[in-house]
Order: C-alpha cells, then sequence, then structure tokens
C-alpha cells in the first residue's frame, strides 16, 4: 500500500476531523497508487494517522475513510452502512423512503444511497468509493436486503473524478416505478427518469412542516418537481394549490401525485418557467396565502456566489410581494456556497426592496438523514426559511 505523508496543514485538518484533505495538503505519495486506491495516510514524522482513497486527479486529492489501523474490504463497508442504517432505525417501514448513506455525513465519503420502499438507490460520486464498488454493493445487499440497487452514477460530479457517467441496475433488475409514503402523503418515484436519485428527500422534515400552513389557503408552489410541497399541502387542507416547473415530465409527475392522493380536484400544474411566472403574476393584482420557492442549485461553486444571489433575490422579492398580509413564504437554497447568514442577508434585502416587513418563524435545514458533521461545513448545505408577511 501507498503512503500519503500529509504537510502540517493537512495533518491539522485530519486530527480535527475533517474528510478531505486537498493536494497542497500533501507533502508526498510514497509507492504508487492507482486514481482511486486506499492508501496509508502519514503524519509529517512518518506517524501513522489513518487510511482513506487518493485521487491525484481530483483537487479533493484525499478522502479520510478511518483513523484506526482497519483493513478497508468489505467487513469494514458493511460495519459503516450498517451503523448508518441503524441510525435511519425510526424512519424504516415497507414504503418509507430516506437517505440511508449520506457520503461525508456517514463517514464513506462519496456514497449516496437512498432507499425507496423495497428499491435501493446508490450514486458512487468519487474515484475512492468507485473502486469499492463490488464489495460495497455487497454490503448494500447484506444489510438492506432490496429488491434490487439501481445505479444512479450518472451525476456531473463524477466527471471530476474522472469517472464516466452511466446508470442501470447494480445486479439483478427490480421496478423502476416504486411507490413511497411520507407522512399521510404517497407519492411516485421514478429511479431511473427521476432527478438527482427520483425524490429530494432532504425536504422532508420540511414539506411535513409546511403542512401547518395550509388549511384554507391559496398556495403557489414554485419549483414544484413531482408536486411533493403541494401535494403534502393540498392534502392539509389547502383550497387550491399551484404548482410550477420548467420539467415536462416534473409537472406530469405531479399530476401523478396528485390524483394518487385524491388532491387533483385542488391542484393545478404547469410547466413554466418560476422566473417569468412570477413577473407575469407580479404584474396582476393576484395574492397568495403560500408561496413556496425551492429552486436547484443556482452556483455550484465560489464564482458565481454574486449572480446566485441576484437570482434569489428576484424570486423571493417578487414571492413576498405576491402574498397577502399573513401570508407564509417557504423559501429555501440547497447552494452549499451561499451559507445561512448570506441567505437572510439576500431574504433582507429582497424584503427592503419589496417594501414588505416579514417575521422569521423559522431558520430549518436539511431532513436528518443528512447529517451534518461539526467542522465539516460542506455537510450542511440547504437552508430553508419560514416567513409571514406582516
Ligand atoms: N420542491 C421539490 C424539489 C424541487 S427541485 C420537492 O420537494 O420535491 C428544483 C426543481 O426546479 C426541479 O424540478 C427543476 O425542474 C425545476 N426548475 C429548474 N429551473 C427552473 C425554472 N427556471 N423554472 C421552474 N422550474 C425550474
Amino acid at each position: 500500500m501507498a503512503t500519503a505523508v500529509l504537510r502540517g496543514s493537512g495533518q491539522r485538518r485530519l486530527l480535527r476531523g475533517h474528510p478531505w484533505i486537498y493536494r497542497s495538503d500533501i507533502q508526498e505519495v510514497q509507492g504508487a497508487a492507482e486514481p482511486g486506491e486506499v492508501v496509508d495516510i502519514a503524519a509529517p514524522n512518518r506517524q501513522f494517522l489513518g487510511r482513506g482513497t487518493y485521487n491525484a486527479r481530483s483537487q479533493i486529492a484525499l478522502r479520510v475513510l478511518t483513523t484506526e489501523t482497519e483493513a478497508i474490504d468489505a467487513a469494514f463497508l458493511r460495519r459503516r452502512i450498517a451503523a448508518a442504517a441503524a441510525r435511519r432505525r425510526d424512519l424504516a417501514g415497507p414504503e418509507a423512503a430516506y437517505r440511508v448513506v449520506s457520503s461525508e455525513g456517514d463517514l464513506l465519503p462519496g456514497l449516496i444511497l437512498d432507499r425507496y420502499g423495497s428499491v435501493a438507490v446508490a450514486q458512487f460520486l468519487t474515484a475512492g468509493i468507485e473502486r469499492l464498488r463490488e464489495p460495497t454493493l455487497e454490503a448494500i445487499e447484506g444489510v438492506l436486503r432490496p429488491r434490487g440497487i439501481y445505479l444512479r452514477n450518472d451525476a456531473a460530479v463524477r466527471a471530476l473524478e474522472g469517472l464516466p457517467l452511466e446508470r442501470g441496475w447494480a445486479r439483478a433488475d427490480g421496478p423502476e416505478q416504486v411507490e413511497i409514503r411520507e407522512g399521510p402523503c404517497r407519492f411516485r418515484v421514478d429511479v431511473a427518469t427521476g432527478q438527482k436519485t427520483g425524490f429530494f428527500l432532504d425536504q422532508r422534515e420540511n414539506r411535513l412542516a409546511a403542512r401547518a400552513f395550509a388549511a384554507g389557503r391559496q398556495v403557489l408552489d414554485c419549483f414544484c418537481y413531482t408536486g411533493a410541497f403541494a401535494v403534502h399541502l393540498a392534502e392539509a387542507g389547502a383550497t387550491l394549490v399551484e404548482g410550477v416547473d420548467i420539467s415536462p415530465e416534473a409537472v406530469a409527475g405531479a399530476e401523478a401525485n396528485a390524483r394518487l392522493n385524491g388532491v387533483e380536484g385542488r391542484c393545478r400544474f404547469r410547466v413554466a418557467n418560476a422566473f417569468d411566472e412570477l413577473r407575469a403574476l407580479d404584474k396582476t393584482r393576484r395574492k397568495f396565502d403560500c408561496l413556496i420557492l425551492d429552486p436547484p442549485a443556482f452556483t455550484k461553486g465560489k464564482e458565481a456566489v454574486a449572480a446566485a444571489l441576484r437570482g434569489y433575490k428576484e424570486i423571493n422579492l417578487r414571492a413576498m410581494r405576491l402574498l397577502r398580509p399573513g401570508g407564509i413564504l417557504i423559501t429555501c437554497s440547497c447552494s452549499y456556497h451561499v451559507d445561512e447568514a448570506t441567505f437572510l442577508a439576500m431574504l433582507e434585502e429582497a424584503a427592503a426592496d419589496a417594501h414588505c416587513r416579514m417575521r422569521i418563524l423559522a431558520v430549518r435545514t436539511q431532513a436528518g438523514d443528512h447529517p451534518i458533521l461539526l467542522g465539516v461545513r460542506e455537510t450542511r448545505y440547504l437552508k430553508c426559511a419560514f416567513l409571514e408577511r406582516l
């Protein structure tokens, strides 16, 4: 096994529990390591610090897996995946949908594992976990016993690691369409063609919290995808829910989910650009009692934060103006590079320009099955503010 000898900066990161070691934090690599191969990690004085996977092609050259002397094999992977599954015991159930392994948050950098009832969906996002694919699949089968494991290795980040984009069943085929339950609602998830792994599980707790603001209200759900917020609010007593998404497939899924829950009479979905839609509504006299903004990440890097903030401000400003007094704005950002303080500052600016006074009811984050590690800020990415217009 090769050894990556860290600089002092890399050693400090590792000792503080951060799993990412940058290329510039590594002094030298002794011996040869294929992209993604497991290496020993040593301090500048050559003392053993742990084991991780090494990929010289990635900015994050080293991902720490353990600070013990344990072997990185099928048994190790099974221990980690079983521990992650055990932490989510409360969420389990035959039709339950939740994230079983959330990459760094579960000490398995690069691995995303979601469960949609009887089907598992996995993403191997780094060269390191890709090399461990076979023992990882074995461990998943052993722990979850799914009807099939669908690989959504078509995420663009794989290219940064020098990995091909692909998708399909890992072993035996399972059903691509699965029906799941979230609170009192049911949703159809297409694990093969849906966005990401099929459903935005990170918003589960926020959707359930949003139900409290449904009864008797008129709702606009922008960026509605397959209607998860919309259907919850309709089921919880909203009089009318309108949903907007730019993707025709998402809108078709939202209509199907409304029917599945018997709320199609109170839901109207349309294919549109939410920016245009908000601008057009702003010119009418229409008002809403509850408005949801759950856009995709407007920036994936540090460079584009200013442009992203302009986009966030525009939609939030218009959304605030579209609310009746007492109306609720549920507004989200999943851009990691826009932190909570920056997000709240943007909302302040939007409210000021919209001449709206807003009260903060709650500032929430991602659901608990997407764990946040103290000191690993990258694991905290979702902001979800509940605001009331005065
Ligand atoms: N709220 C959803 C998840 C939203 S994901 C849920 O709880 O399931 C973001 C959605 O925004 C995607 O469905 C994507 O198709 C849509 N989208 C992206 N750009 C858009 C735009 N300009 N206008 C409308 N929808 C857009």
